[in-house]
């Protein structure tokens, strides 16, 4: 058994070329668990991630306020907390907070590649967020 406090665990601004608007995150780190990614991200109203895949999908659990999300291809959607989220392995995505709301989620992934197991890709530019 491990245990990582609160305090043990890594908080940090979502990196600019990661996140379109301010994002916080709380990461277990990486020497607890090698091999499974766990963050607890926080989204303000509007934010969002760049569109990226996991090479082994990823589950998202929604805590706090509605996450939207779309995968390529198709309008996004709302899930609200309480709800879960899953990707499949190379699904390209993002996920991030309504516009009025913000979001908090767990994400979990296999961590396969040095950024913790997720391919960064471009910004979701405005229209793509609304569904335009
Ligand atoms: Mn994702």
């Amino acid at each position: 058994m491990k245990v990582v406090t609160a305090k043990d665990m890594q908080t940090g601004p979502g990196p600019e070329n990661w996140f379109t608007g301010a994002v916080w995150r709380d990461s277990a780190p990486t020497s607890a668990s090698p091999d499974v990614a766990v963050n607890r991200v926080l989204f303000e109203p509007g934010a969002r991630t760049h569109w990226h895949t996991h090479p082994e999908g990823q589950i998202l659990y929604i805590i706090t306020g509605t996450c939207r999300a779309a995968r390529e291809g198709e309008p996004p959607v709302e899930v609200e907390a309480g709800g879960v989220v899953y990707f499949a392995p190379d699904e390209k995505h993002w996920h991030g907070a309504t516009s009025d709301t913000y979001m908090v989620h767990m994400a979990i992934n296999v961590a396969t590649t040095t950024d913790g197991g997720t391919d960064w890709m471009e910004p979701v530019v405005d229209e793509e967020y609304a569904g335009e």
